[in-house]
C-alpha cells in the first residue's frame, strides 16, 4: 500500500553525475498489487489485476525491449489457471525465457516483516516458488520487498537460503534513509544471521526516498506523474477505457518537459548510489492494467532521451531487475557490511511511527497462527499415512486438495496489508473466511487420518467424517496428536459438559485428571489430562463421564475435583498496606506468590536457585488521539501517544483453584469499583510437574480484553524488580532475538520504543530472566527499567479523510483471548528451554474428539505397542517441515527444463511420492554449551519409522535448487570473507548423514522406499 504522497521530488536538483560520466537508467516497469487490503482478491482481479497480465503479455510481445516484473505470485496464478488463454500461456512462457517478463520474489504474497513467523514466510515462499518452477523451469533470484513496514534481519537469511542473489527493501526509518542516502550506503552486505554471518550473507539494496514508485507530480501539468494509464477504477473497469487522472500523453509539445523531469530526477537519485547504475521503478500500486498506453508513452520518451543523451548525460532502458542487479554486480565495487541488525521499528517522521500494526487485529492473527499449526500438524500426518498406506482408502488427491486449500489460505494471509491488521473489514473478513474454510476442510481429513490406521474399515471412516459432535452419552473418544519430532509430556484441556469424568488412555489404564469449572462459563467443565506422545504419535483416550459426583477413589478413576477459592473484590484506593497477606501456589519450579490485598501477583520465587523476584501483573490502557486535527493520531499502523498509560481497573477480584494437575489463578479486573462484569481478566494455569517428564517452568496465561471502549489500546504490564535498564529482547519471526535497548527520542519515545513480538520476548539482569512466549504476534516495550509491557488489543476511530474513504479505521469491537506463557529462571536454564517451548506453544498438540467405535473399548487389556511409532530428533533440532508437496516436476534440472521447453504440459498428476524434509537448528552460537553444538542425524534412522530412505536429495530452502549447483553470485566485502560452498557429493552410508549447525535451516527431498513392516 501507499498513501502517503511522495512530494519529495524538487527539494534537490544537484547532480554529481556529468554527461561524462553517462548514467545508465534501468527503468522497470512494474505493478504492485496489494493481496488484500483495501478490497478482496476477487474485487480486484476483477477491477484492474486480471488487465495487468493480459495487458502486459500483449504488450511485451510487441516490442523486444519492454519488460515487466511480476511479483505477487497469488494475483498471477489466478490469471494463469482461470483467465489466460492457451495463446497468452504460450507467449508468457516464452517472454519468461528471454527473461522479457521476470517472476521476482516469487512468493505467494509481499509478506510482512514484523508481525510474520518465519515457518509462515517459509510456507509461502515455497508455495509460489514451486509452482513457478514447474510451470516454467525458473526459481526468483531477487527479492523485492518494496512495502513491508519496517524490514527484519531473518529475511536476507530465508532469501539466501531460497538461493537469492541480491535482496531489496524500501521501508527504514525517514532519518536513517536520509543518512544512507547522503553518504551513499544504501547498498552494503547483508549477514542477517550472528550464527550463520557470512554463509548466507546477502547483497542488499535499500530504495531510495522515492521508494517504489515513480514520481507522483509533473511541473507542467495538473496530472499524476508517469501514470499515463490513470488510476485503477473500482469496482468495475471503465466501459470506455477512460480511467481517473491519467496523465497528459507524450505528444510533441509535452516530451521535452516530460524527459527534463525524468533526466533531472534520475540524476538526483543516482547521487545517492556509488553505480552509475540508477535503479528507476516505474509503476506504483494497481498500475498496468492497460500496459499499451503506459508503453505507448513511455516508448517515444525514452527514444527520445536517448537520441540526446549527450546533451542528458542519461541513457535510458528498460529493465527487469535482474538485469540492474547484474549492472552493479558487474562494478566489483566493494562492500560495506551489516550485521544482524534489523529495521525495526520504522518511522515515517517523528510522529509517526509504525508500532500499532504490531498489536491490530488480534483476532486475525490469531486465527492465522491456529491454521498454520493445524496445517503443519495435517502435513506431517498425511505424509506418514501415504507412506504407509500408499493405497489406503484416504483418496490422495482429496487429501492433498485439502492440504493446499489451507496452505493457500495460510499462505495469502501474510501478505504485508493482511496479518499486519491494516486492511479494510471486508478484507480482514476475506481472510479469516479463507482461513475457517481450510481448516475446515483439513478437519476432515484428519478425521479420516486418525481413524484409518488403526481400523480400515471404510463405513466407520465415513461415519466419522460426517457424524463428529460431541454428543451428551456416557463415553467420549478423544484423539490428540502430538505434531513435534519431539516426545512430550503435557496436559491438554478439553471442555466438558459433565461435572465428573475420568480417563483412560489406549492401553486402558486410568490417566491423571483433574475437572473443574470452566472459567468462562458455569455451564461447562475444564478436564485437564496428562498425556505422554512421541514425536509425530497419536494416541486415544477414553473419557467417562458422570452426573453424579464420585463416590470413593475406584469411581474416579484418577481424577482430581479441583474447587476454587473465592477471594473478595480489593479497590485500587485501599491499597494502603500491602504484601501483608501473601498466599503461595506452588510446583516444583516455582512458588508464586498472590498479595490478599491487592489480589494481584506479588512475586515468584524459582526453586531451582531459591531467587525470589517480585513480580506483579496487570492492565494499562493507552488513551489514543482519535482526532487529527488535535495532534497525532494512533490508527491501524500507527501507534502514537503523548501521555503514559493509565491504570485499566479500580478493583480487582481473585479465585485459586488448587489442582492435582495444574493449579489456576483467576483474577477479573473492573474497569469502576462496582462494576458487574469485569473488563479484563488473566487466567493462570500452574502445572505440576510429574517427576521430570513434564516441564513445571511453563506459567500459563490466557487473558480476556473487550470489546473495548473506543480509542483505547490496552496492554498487560509485568513488573518485576529485575534491573533491566528498559532493554529488551524481541525475537525476529521467530528466528533469532534482538537487543533493544531503550532510545530516547525528541518526540514520540514512547510509540519509538515498540518492537513486533513473534513468538518471543523477555528482559533480564544479571542474575534473572523472565521470558514471555506468544501463540500470536503483538507489539511490546519496556517503558521502565524490570519492566515488560504487551499491547494485547486496540480499538481506534480516527477522521483521517482516506482512512475513513477506505473504511480501514480500526474500529475492532472484538474480545480477544491471546495466550502467553511465562516463564523466571536464571539465564542458562531459560536460554537452554526457550526456543523449544516457543515451538511446543505453536505446536501444541491436536485434540479431536470422535464417535465411539463399534466394538467395545478394551479397558483393562493392553493393546501391545502403539501402532504408530514415534519420530524424534535431538532437542535442539525441530521438524521445521515434513510434507508432500505434490510437485511433479524432475528433481534434475536439466530434465525439467527440457520438458517446460518441449511444449509438452507435464502430467497433471502431483507427484505423491516426493517428500519435502525441513529440519531447524533451534540455537544461537554460544546459548548453550551443549544445545549449541552442531548437531549429525542419520535422516535414515530417525525416519525409520516413517519409512525406509532411499533418496535424500538436499536442496534449497524452497526445494527448487539442488543445492550442490547452487552458486549464488559472490561480493565483495570490506573483510573480504567468503562464503564456504555449501553441500558436497556423498556416497554410502554418508550420503545419510548430516550435520546441522547453530541456526540452519536445511530442505531435503526424500524418496521412501517401499514399506515392510
Ligand atoms: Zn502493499
Amino acid at each position: 500500500m501507499i498513501y502517503l504522497a511522495l512530494c519529495v521530488f524538487y527539494l534537490c536538483c544537484c547532480c554529481s553525475h556529468g554527461a561524462s560520466g553517462g548514467i545508465q537508467t534501468f527503468v522497470l516497469p512494474h505493478s504492485h498489487m496489494d493481496v488484500g487490503w483495501v478490497y478482496t482478491i476477487q474485487e480486484s482481479m476483477h477491477a484492474y489485476a486480471a488487465n495487468v497480465y493480459s495487458s502486459v503479455t500483449e504488450e511485451l510481445s510487441k516490442a523486444s525491449d519492454r519488460r515487466f516484473i511480476a511479483v505477487e505470485q497469488e494475483f498471477f496464478r489466478l490469471w494463469w489457471d482461470r483467465v489466460a488463454t492457451s495463446t497468452q500461456k504460450k507467449q508468457v512462457q516464452q517472454l519468461v525465457k528471454e527473461g522479457r517478463l521476470e517472476f521476482i520474489l516469487g512468493g505467494q504474497v509481499m509478506h510482512d516483516e514484523a508481525v510474520t513467523d518465519l515457518e509462515d514466510q517459509i510456507l509461502q515462499m515455497t508455495e509460489g516458488h514451486g509452482f513457478l518452477y514447474e510451470t516454467f523451469g525458473v526459481r526468483p533470484e531477487f527479492s523485492w520487498h518494496v512495502d513491508p513496514f519496517g524490514a527484519s534481519a531473518t529475511t536476507p537469511v530465508l532469501f539466501a537460503l531460497a538461493g537469492f542473489n541480491a535482496h531489496l527493501v524500501s521501508r527504514v526509518d525517514y532519518d536513517l534513509k536520509d543518512d544512507m542516502q547522503k553518504e551513499k550506503k544504501l547498498q552494503f552486505v547483508w549477514r542477517g544471521s550472528s550464527s550463520l554471518k557470512e554463509k548466507q550473507q546477502i547483497f542488499t539494496h535499500i530504495m531510495d526516498q522515492f521508494s517504489y514508485c515513480t514520481p507522483s507530480h509533473l511541473n507542467f501539468s495538473n496530472s499524476s506523474g508517469f501514470y499515463w494509464n490513470g488510476v485503477a477504477l473500482f469496482p468495475d473497469p471503465p466501459k470506455d477505457g477512460v480511467y481517473p487522472n491519467m496523465s497528459l500523453p507524450v505528444t510533441k509539445d509535452t516530451l521535452h518537459a516530460y524527459a527534463q523531469v525524468m533526466v533531472e530526477n534520475i540524476k538526483q537519485r543516482a547521487a545517492w548510489f556509488r553505480t552509475n547504475q540508477v535503479l528507476w521503478p516505474w509503476g506504483c500500486d494497481k498500475q498496468f492494467y492497460n500496459s499499451s498506453v503506459q508503453f505507448n508513452n513511455m516508448d517515444p520518451l525514452m527514444k527520445y532521451i536517448n537520441q540526446n543523451s549527450h546533451e542528458f548525460g542519461v541513457t535510458v532502458q528498460y529493465a527487469s531487475l535482474s538485469e540492474y542487479f547484474q549492472a552493479v554486480h558487474q562494478s566489483d565495487l566493494v562492500w560495506e557490511l551489516r550485521g544482524n541488525e534489523d529495521f525495526l521499528p520504522y518511522s515515517t517522521e517523528p510522529h509517526q511511527a509504525w508500532t500499532g500494526f504490531y498489536a491490530s487485529r488480534n483476532v486475525l492473527k490469531g486465527v492465522a497462527r491456529q491454521a498454520s499449526s493445524q496445517l503443519h500438524a495435517a502435513e506431517t500426518l498425511f505424509t506418514r499415512y501415504r507412506l504407509t498406506f500408499p493405497d489406503g482408502p484416504v483418496a490422495k488427491v482429496w487429501a492433498l486438495d485439502k492440504l493446499r486449500t489451507l496452505r493457500w489460505a495460510v499462505s495469502e494471509v501474510q501478505h504485508h496489508d493482511g496479518i499486519t491488521g491494516t486492511e479494510s473489514p471486508k478484507v480482514a473478513d476475506m481472510y479469516v473466511q479463507h482461513l475457517v474454510q481450510g481448516m475446515m476442510g483439513v478437519e476432515e481429513l484428519l478425521a479420516a487420518l486418525f481413524l484409518l490406521p488403526h481400523n480400515l474399515d471404510m463405513s466407520s471412516v465415513l461415519d466419522s467424517v460426517y457424524h463428529r459432535k460431541v454428543h451428551r452419552s456416557l463415553g467420549q473418544h478423544v484423539i490428540v496428536y502430538n505434531p513435534l519430532a519431539w516426545n512430550i509430556t503435557t496436559i491438554i484441556n478439553v471442555t466438558v459438559t459433565f461435572q465428573n469424568a475420568t480417563v483412560f488412555d489406549d492401553e486402558g489404564r486410568p490417566v491423571p485428571a483433574q475437572i473443574q469449572t470452566s472459567a468462562q462459563s458455569n455451564v461447562t467443565f475444564d478436564l485437564f489430562m496428562r498425556v505422554e506422545l512421541g514425536g509425530l504419535q497419536h494416541r486415544k483416550y477414553l473419557i467417562k463421564f458422570s452426573d453424579r459426583k464420585c463416590a470413593g477413589r475406584s469411581k474416579c478413576g484418577r481424577t482430581y475435583v479441583a474447587k476454587g477459592v473465592r477471594f473478595e473484590r480489593r479497590r485500587v484506593r485501599d491499597w494502603t498496606r500491602t504484601g501483608r497477606r501473601l498466599l503461595p501456589v506452588l510446583n516444583d519450579c516455582y512458588k508464586l506468590m498472590f498479595d490478599q490485598d491487592t489480589n494481584l501477583l506479588h512475586s515468584i520465587t524459582y526453586l531451582e536457585e531459591k531467587r525470589r523476584v517480585s513480580v506483579s501483573q496487570d492492565f494499562w490502557e493507552y488513551h489514543a488521539n482519535g482526532d487529527v486535527g488535535a495532534g497525532p493520531i494512533s490508527d491501524n499502523y500507527i501507534f502514537s501517544s503523548s501521555r503514559s498509560a493509565v491504570r485499566a481497573y479500580q478493583a480487582v477480584e481473585m479465585e485459586i483453584i488448587p489442582g492435582k494437575i495444574v493449579s489456576e489463578i483467576r483474577q477479573y479486573f473492573y474497569r469502576e469499583e462496582n462494576d458487574k462484569d469485569y473488563a479484563y481478566s488473566i487466567t493462570t494455569r500452574v502445572p505440576e510437574c510429574f517427576g521430570t517428564m513434564l516441564r513445571c517452568h511453563r506459567l500459563e496465561q490466557t487473558y480476556s480484553l473487550g470489546s473495548l471502549l473506543l480509542n483505547t489500546e490496552v496492554v498487560l504490564r509485568t513488573s518485576t524488580d529485575l534491573k533491566s535498564n528498559r532493554t529488551l529482547f524481541t525475537d525476529d519471526n521467530g528466528y533469532q532475538m534482538m537487543k533493544r535497548p531503550y532510545r530516547e527520542f525528541i518526540n514520540n519515545t514512547i510509540a519509538r520504543n515498540y518492537f513486533p513480538m513473534v513468538r518471543t520476548a523477555y528482559i533480564q539482569d544479571d542474575l534473572s530472566r523472565l521470558v514471555l512466549l506468544s501463540d500470536r504476534a503483538h507489539g511490546v516495550s519496556s517503558q521502565a527499567s524490570g519492566q515488560l509491557e504487551v499491547m494485547l488489543h486496540r480499538r481506534l476511530w480516527n477522521n483521517q479523510p482516506w482512512n475513513l474513504g477506505y473504511n480501514l479505521t480500526l474500529n475492532d469491537s472484538s474480545v480477544v483471548r491471546p495466550t502467553l506463557w511465562m516463564m523466571l529462571g536464571s539465564i542458562s536454564t531459560t536460554s537452554r528451554l526457550y526456543q523449544r517451548e516457543a515451538v511446543e506453544l505453536q505446536h501444541r498438540p491436536v485434540i479431536m474428539p470422535i464417535d465411539q467405535p463399534q466394538k467395545p473399548w478394551p479397558e483393562k487389556k493392553p493393546r501391545g505397542r502403539s501402532a504408530v511409532r514415534s519420530v524424534v530428533l535431538p532437542p535442539n533440532l525441530h521438524l521445521l517441515s515434513l510434507s508432500i508437496p505434490g510437485w511433479n516436476y524432475s528433481s534434475d534440472h536439466d530434465i525439467h527444463l527440457r520438458h517446460v521447453h518441449s511444449g509438452v504440459d507435464l502430467p497433471s498428476e502431483p507427484d505423491f511420492d516426493r517428500v519435502l524434509l525441513r529440519i531447524m537448528h533451534l540455537f544461537e552460537e554460544g546459548d548453550d554449551p551443549e544445545l549449541s553444538k552442531p548437531v549429525t542425524v542419520n535422516l535414515k534412522e530417525v525416519l525409520q519409522s516413517v519409512g525406509e530412505v532411499k533418496v535424500v536429495e538436499e536442496r534449497s530452502l524452497t526445494g527448487t535448487w539442488n543445492i550442490n549447483r547452487l552458486q549464488r553470485w559472490k561480493w565483495k566485502t570490506v573483510d573480504n570473507l567468503e562464503a564456504e560452498n555449501k553441500g558436497s557429493e556423498k556416497h554410502g552410508n554418508e550420503t545419510f548423514t548430516v550435520t546441522i549447525s547453530p541456526k540452519e535451516i536445511r530442505t531435503f527431498f526424500i524418496h521412501f522406499g517401499s514399506k515392510d513392516f
